[in-house]
């Protein structure tokens, strides 16, 4: 259930996105709202009230849904772990927290931030309705945030992993076992949390209510798919963090500074295969050369043009002793295959994305074997 995003604004250093299938939630919750709740316990407004008032509610729903997320992303930056971006979507919020925290304590108090806030927030405006008893639309709005900030946090502490319930429950096993182990039993209660909401889809559809079942019913699906896909990915990270780049990678000779293309071509070319490499430019700076580029100069041009004259500055680059999921990472996130080794200000070599893969895929099949 995810579309196209729409960039919303940069709190804290991180983007606050909104997907397209959160319209298709603030219409269906401003009207619940605006025709059923306000005008049974709010009688007496016009038509265009209700739903202004509903339309209200809604978008205050998803700032306090953004500030549980934003409590997640501020302890996890407290902690080191870097967050991106936070997109608001069909079922709530998502912060996309980049990285495993580094052990069961930081997995623990990040994920209790999110419901701890969306208590408070129900906790305050418990105070605001007793300060303000009136009995009129606005009291109606504080009432309905109180109510739907504690379903908030009740909701999200279910232990059904990837809710935040799940990952407490992943941190309070990890303390005792290992993280895989961890994972596996959490994201086992999310499976079944997940078939549980779709059996009450299916309930609803006999009762005939057939909003509900279809609630029940994408939520289910949902979190089923989102427990699969954490664990993989969980078991993907400790995988790849078990093993440092200079175990894989593949030892290059930097091109120098006054090599042509014409050097490159009888030297470099055939000996390493790769679609990048690493160029120390006459200023002595590390560049990057980009084979592609060769096919767009003639070859009688060959014996004049300095390969580093056609290289970029290197923007990205892992160290020898960083972690193979760090590689990865950072080749997700700048869209390459390839990635320079450099320690200090010397080129190692060159770590491959299909390397890193074959190293995973090697995994699950020992895995498969291991169950058969
Ligand atoms: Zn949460």
């Amino acid at each position: 259930m995810k579309f196209k995003s729409i960039p919303l604004f940069k709190v804290f250093g991180i983007q606050v996105n909104l997907d397209f299938s959160w319209f298709v939630v603030f219409f269906l919750i401003s009207f619940t709202l605006a025709e059923y709740f306000f005008p049974a316990n709010y009688p007496g407004h016009s038509f265009v009230v209700y739903w202004l008032v509903g339309a209200v509610s809604a978008v205050l729903l998803f700032a306090s849904v953004l500030l549980h997320e934003l409590s997640h992303s501020l302890v996890a930056l407290k902690f080191g772990i870097p967050v991106r971006e936070i997109d608001l979507f069909i079922f709530g919020g998502v912060a996309m927290i980049e990285e495993e925290a580094p052990s069961p304590k930081v997995e623990f108090l990040v994920a209790a931030a999110g419901p701890v806030c969306s208590f408070l927030l129900s906790f305050l405006f418990f105070v605001l309705a007793v300060l303000y008893p009136q009995d009129d639309l606005l009291n109606g709005i504080i009432n309905y945030l109180m109510l739907v900030n504690f379903a908030l946090g009740a909701f999200n502490l279910v232990p059904a992993f990837p809710l935040d319930g799940g990952r407490i429950l992943r941190a309070i096993i990890w303390a005792k076992k290992d993280l895989l182990t961890a994972t596996k039993i959490s994201s086992w209660t999310g499976t079944a949390f997940a078939y549980i909401l779709m059996l009450f889809g299916v309930l609803s559809i006999v009762q005939g209510n057939l909003l509900n079942a279809m609630w029940y019913g994408l939520l289910g699906l949902f979190l089923r798919n989102a427990s699969k896909i954490s664990y993989e990915q969980t078991k993907l990270s400790v995988i790849l963090s078990g093993y440092r780049v200079e175990q894989f990678m593949h030892t290059v000779k930097p091109i120098l500074p006054d090599e042509t293309v014409a050097d490159f071509m009888s030297y470099y070319y055939p000996v390493y295969k790769s679609s990048t490499y690493p160029v120390i430019g006459a200023d002595g700076r590390i560049y990057l050369f980009d084979v592609s580029q060769i096919s767009s100069i003639p070859q009688n041009e060959w014996h004049q043009i300095k390969v580093y004259q056609l290289s970029k500055p290197v923007e990205v680059f892992v160290s020898p002793y960083d972690s193979l999921l760090k590689a990865i990472k950072l080749m997700n996130r700048y869209q390459v295959d390839e990635l320079p080794v450099i320690y200090g200000n010397t080129v190692l070599g060159i770590i491959k994305r299909d390397v890193i893969e074959s190293l995973v895929e090697r995994y699950l099949m020992q895995e498969k074997m291991q169950e058969s």
